[in-house]
């Protein structure tokens, strides 16, 4: 303690470490407290299917109202709730407000439209897991094609022999699932094969420079090629431009995600998108 160090130590443990060390403990008391006080809410941002343009699908993504701060991250908060193990019952809060969000939107119309759901690696190891899944999908009475699980190519390839075990059981659910933010992260082509997911997620640092940026559109098209060579869809993240939604209708991506397309919006919202969407629709199915 400062009180045994004498007074130059004091001075040194009132550093800004220190604050930093404070104001990370108080956040992580703050966290735990966080899901009983309904301090977490889920936005969700449209998955657009480039061809028509249609919302096929949404992802959902956390956010914090904290009493003081207003508004946290995800970036900011899910680090630490994966360091501290928080991150399996809020993961679990998020899977369930999803899925029951997913099920009430399916009701609405003809073409029901796909959850997206960010699996950390502390969840993906849980033995729980599957169970967590299951239960989400029989307590909401959604169709498990319906959940999409994204995972990252750190948490997949950790531990080669668990990642297929899970990834077995969960394909056997039937959810869908993905790689998100790929490109950044370190997958050998040998083992994406092998993962056999549905879809990847191209970076939005990729995105982010189109079209100027040659290199990037040449990596885009690259991992086009590549995910529909091996049979699987791609979506492009953080679409910020209609030049860019252009050139990737033009590389034949399957799904854009991004600002210019819609941001991460509170439910409300995208029921309205919905609505919208279906009454268009409607008159070609009479
Ligand atoms: P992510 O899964 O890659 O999500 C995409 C991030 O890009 C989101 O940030 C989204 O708001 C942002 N984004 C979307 N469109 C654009 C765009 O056009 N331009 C730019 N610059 N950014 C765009 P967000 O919501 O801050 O989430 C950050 C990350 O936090 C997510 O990255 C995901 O890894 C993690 N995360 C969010 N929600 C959850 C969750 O429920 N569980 C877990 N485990 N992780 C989550
Ligand atoms: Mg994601
Ligand atoms: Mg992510
Ligand atoms: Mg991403």
């Amino acid at each position: 303690h400062a009180k045994n160090c004498g007074k130059n130590n004091a001075k040194l443990y009132s550093s800004s470490l220190t604050m930093q060390i404070m104001s990370h403990v108080k956040l992580e008391v703050g966290l735990r407290r966080a899901l009983q006080n309904h301090e977490l809410y889920l936005l969700y941002q449209p998955q657009i299917d480039v061809p028509s343009g249609q919302i096929v699908g949404v992802e959902a993504l956390v956010r914090w109202r904290h009493p003081e701060r207003g508004i946290i991250s995800p970036t900011e908060f899910i680090p630490l709730a994966e360091e501290t193990g928080l991150i399996v019952p809020i993961g679990e809060w998020v899977l369930r407000t999803a899925c029951a969000q997913a099920r009430s939107w399916a009701d609405m119309g003809p073409q029901p439209v796909r959850m997206a759901v960010n699996l950390s690696a502390k969840q993906f190891k849980d033995d729980n897991l599957t169970q967590v899944v299951l239960t989400a999908l029989q307590e909401t009475g959604l169709a498990p094609g319906l959940l999409e699980l994204e995972l990252t190519e750190g948490t997949l390839m950790d531990d080669a022999r668990a990642t297929m075990i899970t990834l077995d059981q969960l394909r056997g659910i039937g959810v869908y699932l993905s790689i998100d933010d790929f490109g950044t992260g370190y997958s050998s082509m040998n083992y994406l094969k092998r993962f056999d997911v549905r879809a990847l997620k191209i970076d939005k640092s990729f995105i982010s420079g189109l079209p100027q940026d040659s290199e990037n559109a040449a990596i885009t098209r690259a991992i086009i090629a590549m995910a529909h060579g091996l049979k699987m869809a791609v979506v492009a993240e953080g679409v910020e431009t209609d030049e860019q939604l252009v050139m990737l209708e033009h590389y034949g991506c399957d799904l854009a995600q991004g600002y210019y397309l819609g941001h991460p919006s509170p439910p409300e919202s995208i029921t309205l998108m919905l609505r919208n969407q279906y009454a268009l629709a409607s008159p070609a199915t009479l």
